[in-house]
């Protein structure tokens, strides 16, 4: 076969292998990997570079109505700003009442089209289903969209949603086939909380992160979790942040029960007291769930070891400081939640995590594409770098390898060690058909991944 492109001399890392090897690309698809593959239009010396599958970003926010405000980011500057390693986002469309999920669907399509610079899909967030919506489920399942997710905070917005409506909403998606997700909090408690707060006169940011204690996620997920487990559901758990709740993950886990869930690199890398910056500065870290006090991060990291956490994705949703973000100027309840977040994940991280000594190059593969890709059906088409073992089945698989990190042996951990490029990629085809089928066999395999045990890293 005739290549495009060879990735020559590099250390290709997958989930389970890491090996020297080099990669021959046709079509936009790895084809061989091995010596000497001959030549190719163009040759890339990966020299001692690391090739990895292109990490997939599976929890983004473009162009997004909320709080009075649209994200700053739409699908250009947002996966433009990808290119630190990701070369697929899965955003989250949301429903507006009343609206036929397609609708939705196409309302984010037109977001998207002819503005992305690398592949992506959707998943779809369910507000209202006074019409048809749970019947369209199984619809939008078949023409390839297979996630749903509800919030169970935000009281007073069509986003919350009842235990009565998550558990029609469960049941639906299982029989679907589908995954459901959940923004676990307790929305009923935050509401008491902020206005408490606001008619005390605690106004500021840092208030934003008091309202929203560790308990109030650590009770909604072990609901989420008892819903699942009555509707016989699989469940991740979105941007998981409180150890709290990650000991209700792992309770469920250690059940054999199909919960996962999934952290953002903010809270690897980021804490409490950021919201205390003074001059309204602190705004710039609002984001829900808040970030968590500096003792928690290390559970997350073993979380992420062990794999009760399974992956890593940005929750991108940002906002602009001026105009934005001080729309709460006079109280935190006004300003917009949510952080940037796809830029810089990756070289995040990679530093905290492998550089760090908290992740092995395998682990930060998967927390960063093979598990993403399985849970969210896009495996094996991407999420790793088919093994020289297996170049028959090398043919059908698609590189998802545009990110070559190149690593500086000699610098210290923790400073910036990684240089990411991506080779801009056009989506070729439109939404439904981006997802491959959803493979309940490879979701099965990520339930029942062997658990590693945690080991223990001074932070
Ligand atoms: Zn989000």
């Amino acid at each position: 076969m005739e290549l495009d492109l060879i990735v020559k001399g590099g250390t290709v890392v997958t989930g389970n292998d890491i090996y020297r090897a080099d990669v021959g690309v046709a079509g936009g698809k790895v084809v061989a990997l091995g010596v000497d593959l001959g030549t190719a239009p163009r040759i890339v010396n990966a020299g001692a570079k690391y090739v990895l599958p292109g990490a997939i970003d599976v929890h983004t926010h473009f162009e997004m109505p909320f709080m009075g405000t649209y994200t700053a980011d739409d699908f250009r500057t947002g996966t433009a700003a990808a290119a630190g390693g990701i070369t697929t986002v899965v955003d989250w469309a949301i429903q507006e009442p009343g609206e036929s999920l397609f609708t939705t669907l196409e309302k984010w399509d037109k977001k998207a089209a002819g503005k992305t610079v690398i592949d992506y899909s959707f998943h779809v967030v369910l507000t209202d289903l006074s019409r048809n919506a749970l019947d369209e489920i199984k619809d939008v399942v078949a023409n390839g969209i297979g996630s749903f997710k509800c919030f169970m905070a935000y009281k007073g917005t069509p986003l919350m949603q009842t235990d009565s409506n998550l558990f029609r909403i469960m049941r639906r998606v299982r029989d679907a086939g589908a995954l459901f997700c959940v923004h676990a909090e307790n929305g009923d408690i935050i509401d008491v909380l902020i206005r408490e707060y606001v008619a005390q006169g605690k106004l500021a940011p840092i208030f934003h992160a008091d309202t929203r204690p560790p308990e109030v996620e650590a009770e909604a997920t072990a609901r989420a979790i008892a819903l699942a487990e009555i509707a016989r559901c699989p469940l991740l758990m979105v941007h998981l942040s409180a150890k709290e709740a990650l000991q209700k993950v792992r309770e469920a886990r250690d059940r054999g029960l199909p919960i996962h869930a999934e952290t953002c690199p903010h809270y690897l890398s980021l804490h409490y007291e950021e919201l205390e910056r003074p001059d309204f500065e602190g705004a710039k870290f609002v984001c829900s769930p808040p970030l968590r006090r500096r003792d928690n991060t290390p559970h997350l990291w073993s979380g992420l070891r062990e794999e009760n956490l399974q992956e890593i994705s940005s929750d991108h949703c940002a906002f602009n400081w001026k105009a934005q973000k001080e729309l709460g100027r006079d109280s935190f309840a006004n300003i917009p939640n949510g952080m940037a977040g796809i830029e810089t994940m990756i070289p995040v991280v990679f530093s905290e995590g492998v550089r760090g000594g908290r992740l092995s190059l395998n682990q930060f593969v998967r927390l960063t594409s093979t598990n993403s890709a399985r849970l969210f059906g896009l495996y094996p088409e991407k999420g790793t770098i088919a093994s020289a073992r297996s170049t028959r089945l090398a043919a059908s698989i698609s590189a998802s390898m545009r990110w070559h990190a190149s690593v500086s042996r000699r610098s210290s951990a923790r400073t910036g060690t990684s240089e990411a490029r991506t080779r801009a990629h056009r989506a070729a085809r439109p939404y439904l058909t981006r997802f491959c089928s959803i493979a309940g066999i490879e979701r099965e395999s990520v339930v029942t991944t062997a658990k590693r045990p945690a080991i223990k890293l001074a932070m």
